[in-house]
């Protein structure tokens, strides 16, 4: 039962080996390990997203996520199937999703209340659950439906446009027949938004996004992935009541550069209204919308989404970093089992 540990809190990046450490010294008998009233999940996919490396802290921190406990295995959003079930809810050979996976090849579980399982008519693959189908998919729809308020003639300006959250912005911005300036950090991702739909497109790490937007804007949407010079670059571009939808601040995520933004006092004269926001609190108003549109919509096309797979766990830790980095070419996934 190979599983992946959290070995070490790290100061930067993380580090692949030490931050976190690939065991295979567990084992799991599947026919005979206890279930004391759970059930025994066989991991197919686990997701990789930029908010684990926020869980990596000092667990006396506070955060609306908690921390990871050294020696533990990681967790996160996974797929999988049920192997053997004491309950009712939770039958075998059903397909579950959940943010509880642990990164195990096969965990038992008790909570059922964490674990959905899933029908998935549409017959897409199971990886699209933890991606445009999944919690990366719900964030982009859900704040959108939430904060966008697109009007005819809006420009919508999209941060790291290439990954699951910003690609799925982009489509939907286009859908609501907005102009979309999208950017990404290579021009292989900068292909790949232009194929989305983008009408303005850049690689951010060769052209200065701050003359981008001078150029192609003023803005009246922000989707700030990354926050820093970017945020300012987009307050100082901003139309007057343009919407910011807070949803990430990567840039700083591994201490890299401050969160400083120094035009901040513009936002009271542009009247902007800023919105920050953890999706799991719009799931109430949104998730039965999220599901009854948007699986359907990927099976017909009308919805594309790009994936990094990786085969086998021992992989988790490198793309853990990868993500950090900007390495990753779509939602970036460790398959860890077929079926
Ligand atoms: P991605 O697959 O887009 O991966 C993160 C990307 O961030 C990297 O690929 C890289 O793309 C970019 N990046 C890394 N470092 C920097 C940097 N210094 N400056 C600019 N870009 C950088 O991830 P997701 O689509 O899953 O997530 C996108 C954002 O959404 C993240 O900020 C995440 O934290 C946030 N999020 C927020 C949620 C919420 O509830 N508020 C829920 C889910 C996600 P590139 O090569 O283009 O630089």
């Amino acid at each position: 039962n190979g599983r992946v540990l959290f070995n070490e809190i790290p100061t930067g990046l993380p580090v692949a080996g030490r931050t976190t450490v690939y065991d295979a010294s567990q084992t799991i008998d599947l026919d005979s390990v206890p279930l004391n009233g759970g059930f025994l999940v066989k991991t197919l996919v686990l997701s990789i997203d930029p908010y684990m490396r926020g869980k990596m802290r000092d667990p006396s921190v506070k955060s609306y996520s908690p921390p990871y406990f050294t020696g533990e295995p990681l967790s996160n959003y996974g797929v999988g199937v049920i192997l053997r079930s004491e309950n009712a809810a939770v039958k075998p050979g059903s397909h579950v999703y959940s943010h509880a996976f642990l990164f195990q090849e096969y965990f038992v579980a008790n909570d059922a209340s964490a674990f959905t399982v899933l029908e998935n008519k549409e017959n897409l693959p199971w990886s699209t659950y933890v991606g445009v189908c999944g919690m990366p998919g719900q964030t982009a729809h859900h704040a959108w439906r939430e904060f966008a308020h697109p009007q005819k003639g809006d420009v919508a300006f999209v941060t790291t446009g290439a990954g699951p959250v910003g690609a799925t912005v982009i489509q939907l911005a286009k859908k609501d027949g907005l102009k979309v300036i999208a950017s990404a950090g290579s021009d292989e991702k900068v292909e790949f938004m232009k194929s989305l739909g983008a009408d303005v497109v850049f690689n951010y790490k060769t052209e200065k996004t701050a003359d981008v937007l001078q150029r192609e804007g003023p803005i009246n949407i922000y989707w700030d992935n990354v926050g820093g010079e970017t945020f300012e670059a987009a307050i100082d571009a901003a139309a007057p009541r343009a919407r910011f939808i807070e949803c990430g601040m990567i840039s700083a995520y591994n201490g890299q550069a401050p969160y400083y933004v120094k035009n901040l006092v513009l936002i009271v004269g542009k009247q902007l209204k800023i919105s920050g926001f953890i999706v799991m609190d719009l799931f109430a108003k949104h998730l039965a919308e999220f599901y009854r549109e948007i699986p359907a919509a990927v099976a017909r096309g009308e919805i594309k989404y790009l994936e990094d797979r990786k085969l086998g766990l021992e992989h988790a830790g490198e793309a853990i970093v990868d993500v950090q980095t900007g390495r990753n070419k779509g939602k970036s996934v460790i398959v860890v089992a077929q079926e």
